[in-house]
């Protein structure tokens, strides 16, 4: 512990024209800060630096590694979000519709933020505002007035509603007091208020967005069953933060002429044309085509670990065929756009076969670069599946697969599919575990190259193990999500980030001046 040895607090203020403001990354490196922060220390109760140094170093090793991985009551850094920010997300993609969380107002700040700082897109989302009274009563005054305000002020044509922890802990039972709302008048009887119980203490955001979905399904199909097909398939992409990848699934989709519905087309939500005009609701899919869904010949579902309560309800329900494919790389793009052809008798359009071929050549002109080089992870089990295939396809050497959901049937087609190649044969595949977790591996079993979101930076920093950003959330980038990942075209962008993503490498460890002789302009 350091004394308090001095009272004397540095002023931060310095002599300087006020009227120049400096950015922080100047700010805080000014003599004044720096001064501040030494000062400050001493209230921190910190250790010495060198014993903080010595466990530092004593935190890289195996020792730790197997105390981390015994740790059973505390997450550090988890790799998931809780499960209602997945219900807005998937609410979002449906005609004027406004998502509601009936909970507290922090809960929806935070899923409004998360999304946000993703986007950079403002995200509407309004809450019942639970506070210390709702608690002990419960939500049911707060549900009510919060379904009456929103439908008035808003005017949506419909409130997709989802729950808290706190509305869950004491356990508010919202499809009653949906039912007291319109009985009473606050809302019309007609009005669809699908709803969903996404307790975060339980799963995560891809369970929160199932939950929803298969709510808002169940509403708008009710009493729609029709005797007839009504020709048309279902495409579902599951918690996808690419609005590239809806655009280019649509794209694909009408190369080949298919009727289709998007089940959550939240692409435009995400990401709106500044017209100069405010558009409230920017969701896609209309809710008649939603209701319709039901009568569609079938369903194809990208993400089979994010939505298996939704995919099962059109089956059973709309007594529909359910697929499941991922169309990513090579290989996942050829099986869905066969099947494709196989199911609508329809054949594959030769634009797409022309952009396969680009794919593979961009993958042949790079794979030197690639190939034996071994990579970590993380992320949502059908997303690290995805990179797991186009990885192994390229010849790199997935080696810690991570997600922070537990989920057995993940792990052993994961396991599977690494098994299968030559490249996948050191990889150990962990769930239910979190970035700390994976520090771990990366101290004790070094990679190349890191796969993931925005949190795996300080994990970059620490290891020195270069970070190649796909997935959610990417805060500290920006416009990823505009781009595709999906078919030959986000075959093509994966492989030019993948491949950059070790040139850079390649040049920040040679570029030191005087010893640069393999600091090459050509790579
Ligand atoms: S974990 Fe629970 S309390 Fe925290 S933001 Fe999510 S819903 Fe709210």
């Amino acid at each position: 512990m350091t004394d308090n040895l001095d009272n004397t607090i540095p002023t931060p203020c310095g002599t300087e024209d006020p009227g120049r403001i400096k950015d922080h990354f100047e700010l805080f490196q000014t003599d004044e800060y720096k001064e501040l922060f030494a000062y400050k220390r001493q209230f921190e109760g910190a250790h010495d630096p060198e014993k903080i140094a010595e466990i530092g170093e004593w935190t890289k090793s195996w020792e730790y590694r197997e105390k981390n991985f015994a740790r059973e009551s505390l997450t550090i850094n988890p790799v998931k979000a809780c499960q209602p920010l997945g219900a807005l997300f998937v609410a979002a993609g449906f005609e004027e519709t406004l998502p509601y969380s009936h909970g507290s107002q922090g809960c929806v700040a935070y899923f409004r933020s998360h999304l946000t700082r993703n986007y950079k897109e403002p995200f509407q989302a309004v809450s019942s505002s639970m506070t210390e009274d709702a608690a002990v009563f419960g939500g049911l005054n707060n549900l009510k007035q919060g379904l009456e305000n929103a439908y008035t002020l808003y005017k949506p044509k419909m409130i997709a509603l989802c729950t808290t922890c706190m509305a869950e802990v004491i356990g508010d039972d919202i499809g009653a007091y949906i039912a007291t709302a319109k009985n009473e008048g606050h809302i019309p009887e007609d009005f669809p208020v699908p709803c969903a119980h996404t307790p975060s203490f339980v799963g995560s955001h891809i369970t929160g967005y199932d939950n929803m979905l298969k709510g808002i399904l169940t509403t708008l199909t009710k009493d729609k069953k029709a005797e007839t097909t009504n020709g048309k398939y279902n495409f579902n992409l599951g918690f996808d933060p690419y609005v590239g990848n809806t655009r280019e699934l649509k794209r694909i989709l009408d190369l080949f002429g298919i009727d289709h519905t998007i089940l959550s087309d939240n692409s435009d939500a995400f990401d709106s044309p500044n017209t100069g005009e405010f558009k409230m609701y920017n969701g896609l899919t209309t809710l008649e085509a939603a209701g319709d869904s039901i009568n569609a010949e079938g369903s194809f579902f990208f993400q089979k670990y994010t939505t298996p309560k939704s995919q099962e309800f059109l089956a059973k329900e709309g007594g529909q065929k359910t697929y499941n494919f991922r169309p990513f790389g090579i290989r996942g793009t050829d099986e869905f756009l066969m099947n494709l052809s196989t199911i609508t008798g329809k054949p594959i359009p030769q634009e797409l076969q022309v952009e396969r071929g680009r794919a593979i050549d961009a993958m042949t002109d790079s794979q030197s670069w690639v190939h034996g080089k071994r990579v970590a992870v993380y992320g949502d089990p059908d997303h690290v599946i995805t990179l797991i295939n186009l990885l192994l396809e390229f010849g790199a050497e997935p080696v810690h697969v991570l997600t922070g959901t537990l989920n057995e049937p993940f792990a052993a087609e994961a396991r599977e599919i690494l098994a299968a190649s030559p490249y996948g044969k050191d990889a150990t595949v962990w769930c239910g575990k979190d970035l700390w977790h994976l520090r771990s591996l990366l101290f004790t079993e070094p990679v190349d190259l890191l796969i993931g979101n925005s949190y795996g930076k300080f994990l970059s920093r620490d290891t020195g193990t270069p970070l190649l950003r796909i997935g959610y959330p990417i805060f500290d980038r920006h416009h990823m999500h505009r781009y595709a990942t999906l078919g030959y075209q986000g075959a093509l962008n994966q492989i030019t980030w993948l491949v950059n993503a070790f040139l850079e490498e390649a040049d920040a460890k040679t570029g030191v001046v005087g010893q640069d002789i393999s600091f090459d302009l050509i790579r």
